[in-house]
């Protein structure tokens, strides 16, 4: 998730807000007034008020605690964090590679709802200590604050350990099947259907709940349900994807019929004599001089940048990548990281070269298409 508001940098960590948790900061200072305005009618409208907006910073700066402890961990495995976003359903530590063992899974996942339980029991021993005690029978607002954080810490803690991925449970659940089962591709597809059948139940629960009884706690759930199970419908798509290509390389996948192109040829003679007639998506582009030796490469997507009536008096050298800036994958690396590279780089084609030459071309159409055909000979043999 990309943030719209950077707030600063912790640690080396960027904190981002999305624009969707300022909508929801606004709706926990107005609870939070109702709240202590209902609980202690001795205290003054700005009393009210100031307590509110202050516990819903402080509780903004728990949230942030929560996901460095995330970040931190899973620095500590060598899997970089760049940055945090909260949004309007929490925080998420935007970890950048996939955790290499069960156990680095386990503590990334774990250490958050951990984080915020020692926070909510602090805040509840500290409430304690300023003569708070349920149900909220004291009249200082720093007491009932801190009593209140102690609440939402130790929920936030027990929410979080619902084991349904993408939340930390759903982590932790695939990090002890994997640890059984030493399966990683099992373990993910398990954690996100649990998390799938999870975010139906809250879906189902949340909106009987906010049409039987009109509350809009069932509404709120059935929310965070239908996040849930965006996120882990993507999961679960990523991981079927990865084990389809699983033993797939890049020579696998490849096309290895190359059409060369001059580089000094107007890009108008390109279009007519080439894209017009027999369209690749991919040509090599060489030097006007010697056509065994190739400068780069050239796509109908290049040429399309360039205005109609600038074609006459372009050449294919003007708009072509130049090979030694071009992104290009080996024949033997595996299709899922050629796809990454393209993901990456946002290109639909990738050059697959051998001893320095380039022998084909990898084309987003050759993997959806290498996908599909696995899937259908999968479905047909079991
Ligand atoms: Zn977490």
């Amino acid at each position: 998730m990309k943030p719209s508001l950077n707030i600063g940098k912790f640690l080396g960590v960027e904190i981002g807000v999305h624009y969707t948790w300022l909508f929801i900061a606004v709706l926990i200072c107005v609870t939070l007034a109702g709240r202590f305005s209902t609980m202690h009618p001795d205290w003054s409208g700005t009393v009210v008020w100031a307590t509110a907006v202050g516990t819903a910073l402080l509780f903004f700066v728990t949230l942030i605690m929560h996901e460095l402890s995330h970040a931190i961990v899973a620095r500590a495995y060598n899997l970089p964090v760049h940055s945090i976003t909260l949004f309007a359903l929490g925080g998420v530590a935007n970890i950048e590679k996939e955790p290499e063992t069960p156990k680095a899974e386990f503590w990334v996942g774990i250490v958050g709802p951990i984080v915020s339980a020692i926070i909510g029991v602090i805040c509840f021993i500290a409430a304690s200590g300023l003569g708070w005690s349920p149900p909220d029978s004291t009249t200082s607002p720093i007491a009932s604050s801190l009593a209140w954080l102690g609440y939402i810490n130790l929920t936030l803690a027990l929410f979080n350990m619902i084991p349904a991925f993408p939340l930390d449970g759903g982590r932790v659940l695939k990090a002890v099947i994997w640890w059984i089962t030493k399966n990683a591709e099992k373990s993910s597809r398990i954690a996100g259907r649990s998390g799938q059948v999870m975010a139906l139940l809250f879906i189902g629960g949340g909106m009987t709940m906010a049409l039987t009884t009109g509350s809009f706690s069932g509404l709120w759930l059935a929310i965070i349900g239908w996040f849930l199970i965006r996120a882990a419908t993507a999961s679960v798509v990523q991981t079927e994807v990865a084990e389809t290509l699983k033993d797939v390389t890049a020579a696998d996948a490849m096309t290895s019929t190359l059409v060369n192109v001059p580089s000094d040829m107007p890009l108008s003679g390109f279009v007519e004599e080439r894209l017009s007639t027999a369209p690749h998506h991919f040509y090599l582009v060489t030097s006007p001089t010697d056509d065994q030796k190739i400068v780069g490469l050239v796509t109908p997507h290049d040429v399309a940048k360039v205005q109609r009536n600038d074609w006459p008096r372009k050449t294919v050298a003007d708009v072509m990548v130049p090979l030694n800036r071009a992104q290009v994958t080996e024949l033997d690396t595996p299709l899922i990281q050629a796809l990454h590279t393209m993901n990456e780089h946002q290109i639909n084609q990738l050059p697959v070269v051998a001893n320095h030459r380039i022998v084909g071309v990898l084309s987003r159409d050759n993997v959806v298409q290498i996908v599909q055909n696995r899937r259908e000979l999968g479905s047909r043999s079991a």
